[in-house]
Order: structure tokens, then sequence, then C-alpha cells
């Protein structure tokens, strides 16, 4: 039997539910990679959805996904286009008997897998959910009744679930398929973007890939036991170890959180438990949280007044736009992020909180063109992270006060307290 594996955000061998499952009776594996097309369009901030951060990152991923598919006798096609079209071109071409791919929770996703299902036939497609600490199966309430605020969210789900176990890694050995030499991209130019090199005062050299992420893993922890003080070091600005790093390969999947949580576990067994050690698992909760809230809220989430229906006035005012995205708005921490962005690809979350913030609060600029314009630049992005954070500072979305605004200044004062940060980017 033949398996066409459509991967998306779960760019692994290790711990990936759907493959698994559908190469248990496989013979032969091809994978399937699609840039959309809709990544290469205008967003509504008047700029690409994908930067070259993002896409190079990806590309890595690819390549190490390329290299573990080889080692099991399966290969791995690259496209760019259309994604419903190409999948299911690709299933009839490649005379294939069964398609998978692991859940998704954005709207446009959510729409692909749809489409898919209608065009190939639910008989020969399966899917799993696989990019969460929890269970979608088993949750102590409805998608329609989770709760709206984070802490009766994590309070139900500490208290009535339990996160699975990871699943084994595909090993088995597939049967090479002839005359399939090489289709698709195989090479990053042919992707037409202009690459992004990272600017050489970032907190980190990004690597995608599964091989990069274990290594991460194992030097947040292990190596250099920054786990333990994550507590306090988390709104930190400069360096690699203030927080884990580990946005950009959850939101490729090429990490799942299951395993960062089963690998804290074992620190904490060994090193010691303590509430940097939970800290971490309480953000990866916050994580699991915003992608139930894309669930839950489909496309209310892009919404201009969010799912909550929050009418404002917000400004369409593009000069002032221009300046937050340049970081020339005269505010030096707000300014300093921005550069950050720009130059690497990544800011902290206090960076995030202040920068988004001061476009919706000071600038009353509309929030989903500061949501839209994080989409194109942030090596990280993740539809559910990314939209439910900017709806949750603007207002329109899950937190639960009205019109909470970072004092810019005060929060540089506390976080930058040298002006260490600001130093490095305002130079
Ligand atoms: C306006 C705004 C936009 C954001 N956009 C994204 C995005 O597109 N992709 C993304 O992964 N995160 C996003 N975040 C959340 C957060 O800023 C990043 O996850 C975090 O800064 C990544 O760094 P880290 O891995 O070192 O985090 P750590 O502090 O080490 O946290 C560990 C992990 O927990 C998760 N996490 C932590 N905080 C949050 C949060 N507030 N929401 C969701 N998950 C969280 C992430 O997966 C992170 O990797 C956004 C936050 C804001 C305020």
């Amino acid at each position: 039997m033949r398996v066409l594996h459509w991967f998306r955000n779960d760019l692994r061998l290790t711990d990936n539910p759907a493959l698994l499952a559908a190469t248990r009776e496989a013979t032969e594996l091809i994978g399937l990679y699609v840039f959309d097309e809709r990544w290469f369009e205008e967003g509504i901030h008047n700029g690409p959805r994908i930067s070259g951060y993002r896409a190079q990152f990806i590309w890595e991923c690819l390549e190490d996904l390329k290299v573990g598919l080889a080692s099991i006798g399966g290969q791995l096609i690259i496209l760019k286009g259309n994604t419903v079209g190409l999948i299911a071109s690709s299933f009839t071409e490649y005379e294939c008997d069964f398609l998978s791919f692991t859940k998704h929770v954005g709207h446009e996703e959510i729409g692909d897998e749809k489409a898919i299902v209608s065009l190939l036939g639910s008989d020969k497609v399966m899917s799993r959910w696989g990019h969460t600490l929890v269970d979608i199966d088993n949750l102590p309430f409805t998608i329609e009744k989770l709760p709206n605020i984070f802490t009766p969210f994590r309070g139900k789900i500490e208290k009535y679930h339990t996160y699975p176990t990871t699943v084994e890694s595909v090993q088995k050995q597939f049967s090479p398929i002839s005359g399939m030499d090489s289709p698709g991209l195989s090479s990053f130019s042919e992707l037409r973007i202009q690459p992004s090199s990272i600017d050489e005062r970032a907190v980190l050299q990004f690597k995608g890939g599964e091989k990069a992420a274990n290594e991460r893993l194992r030097h947040y922890t292990w190596d250099s036991q920054a786990l333990s003080t994550y507590k306090e070091t988390r709104n930190g600005l400069v360096g690699a170890d203030y927080s884990s790093k580990f946005s950009p390969w959850l939101a490729t999947g090429s990490i799942s959180p299951r395993t960062i949580l089963e690998e804290v576990k074992k620190y904490e067994d060994e090193v010691g438990a303590n509430d940097s050690t939970y800290w971490l698992i309480f953000e990866l909760l916050w994580r699991d949280f915003f992608q139930l809230v894309a669930l839950k809220h489909s496309h209310e989430l892009f919404a201009e007044f969010g799912w909550k229906g929050y009418a404002r006035d917000w400004k369409h005012n593009f000069g002032l736009f221009k300046k937050w995205i340049d970081g020339t708005t005269g505010d030096p921490f707000v300014d300093a992020n921005m550069k950050e962005l720009k130059r690497t690809g990544f800011m902290s979350n206090r960076g995030r909180q202040n920068v988004a913030s001061f476009l919706v609060h000071q600038y009353k600029i509309d929030w989903r063109w500061g949501a839209s314009y994080f989409e194109e630049m942030l090596i990280d992005y993740d539809v559910a992270s990314n939209w439910g954070n900017w709806s949750y500072v603007s207002g329109t979305g899950n937190d639960p006060r009205k019109d909470r605004v970072f004092n810019t200044k005060l929060q540089a004062e506390r976080y930058d307290p040298d002006g260490e940060y600001q130093r490095i980017w305002l130079d």
C-alpha cells in the first residue's frame, strides 16, 4: 500500500501520530509539502504573508525531513502552488492508496482539509490530532464550551485531563518507489523568495529541522540547565537562554510539545522540579489554549472587531504604520524591538506585547495590520498563537481586562533597566 503523507505543521518523524498510524500498513511512503500560493500574495498590511526568514527556516526543516525519510525508504516532494489542487493531483499522479495528514486549527487550513476530503473521498483519507499537549478527544469540555479565559481553562485541564504520551518514531523500512526521481522543487531559489540573512545580533541563529530542535531541547535542559531558572529569566530580552526559543520548531512541528513535556519530566526527576520547570509547561498550555481558541472561533478570530465583536474606531494610517514597522516611532523600546524583528524574524514575548499594545492603543491602528505584519516576519509564525495573541492584546479576544495598555516607558525601565537591549538595536 502506498501512502501519501501531506506534511504541514508536523515536520517530524518522532511523535507524529498521523504519520505513524497511516504507515502501519503501508509498504511505500511519499511525503508532500506545499508552499501555499496564498502565502506569497499580499496580506492586509500590504506585504507578503511569508518572509525569507520563515521560508528559509521551513526549507531547512524540509531538508532535514528529506534525509530522515530517505533513511526509512520514503521520499519527500516539495511543491509551491494551490495546496488543494496539488495534493489531489499528486495523489492521482503517484497512484497513492491513502492520504494522511495532521489536523490543523486555522480556518483557511481546515477549509483545505475539507476540500481535499471531498475531492478524494473520506475512505481514502486519514487524519489525526498531533500538535498540542492536550488530547482533543478527551477535553473536559466541548470546543463550543472552551472557557474564554485562560485561568479556568488551565484549571479544568490540570484537574480533569491527562496528557497523552508521545508515540514512537516511524522506524519501519519502506520499499523504494521506482521512476520517481526527485520531482518538485529541489532548491530554495526555486521558491522565488528573497532569503533573509539573520543579523549577527540575533538572540539565536535559528536552524530548521528535527535534529536542530532536539539539540536546542538538550541545550536548554541538560546542557545549560537554563530550564531551572526559566521563570525568573523568561521576560528577558538579550541572549539565547532567557527563554527556550522552542517556538519556531513548535510552529513547524519539528518537535512536539509532548516530547518537550516528557523531557521536562525526566529533567525534573534527575535535576529537580521547581517553579521554573513547571512554568515552561504552563506556557505550553497557553499555546494549547490559543490553538483551541482558533478552532472555536474559526474565521471570527480574524474579524476587525474580533470574535468578541468589540467595536473600535481603528485608524488605517499607513504613514504611522510604516513608522512602527521601521522602528522610527520615537519610542526607543518599541523601536528597538521592531528593528530586532525586521533584522532577525524574532522578538521576545515581552517585546511582542509592548509593540502590539503600542500599535493598537497608542497609534490606534487596526490590530489586523499588526498581526498581518507579524505573520510575514515571524520565524515562529503560527496562525493560532499569532492571531490569538494579537486579538488578546487589542481587546478583541480573550483578555478579560478591557483595554490593558502597556506603558512602554515603564516596561523599558523594568525589563531593560540599563538600556543594554535598546543599545544593541538602536546603535
Ligand atoms: C502579539 C503577539 C504575537 C505572537 N505571535 C506568536 C506566533 O506567531 N507564534 C508563536 O509561537 N508565538 C507567538 N507569540 C507568543 C510568544 O511571544 C512566543 O511563543 C514566544 O515569545 C516564543 O519564544 P520562546 O519559544 O523562547 O518562548 P518561551 O517563553 O520559552 O515559551 C515556551 C513555549 O511556550 C509557548 N508560548 C509561550 N508564550 C505563549 C503565548 N503567549 N502564546 C502562545 N504560546 C506561547 C511557545 O510555544 C513557546 O515556544 C506571540 C505573542 C504576542 C504577544
